[in-house]
């Protein structure tokens, strides 16, 4: 006797904008909700990266440390 054992399902939160999805073919971009969500990420990684390396708290602390010095 053959038993079909039901796969569970595996929920995810898509990182974008957080929405649950399921870890299915339904959902091709996942862990992106959405083609949309995919690129949203990817834009916003890339603008993380520009404002960490043009920051300017690090310039901020190394000015402070100049002032306190003198
Ligand atoms: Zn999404």
């Amino acid at each position: 006797m053959k038993q079909e054992i039901e796969k569970p399902t595996l929920s995810v939160d898509c990182p974008s904008c957080k929405t649950s999805i399921q870890w299915t073919e339904k959902f091709p971009e996942r862990p992106f909700c959405s083609v949309r969500c995919k690129n949203n990420d990817f834009i916003g990684w890339a603008n993380e990266e520009q404002r960490i390396a043009g920051s300017s708290s690090y310039d901020d602390i190394f000015s402070e440390s100049e002032f306190s010095d003198s």
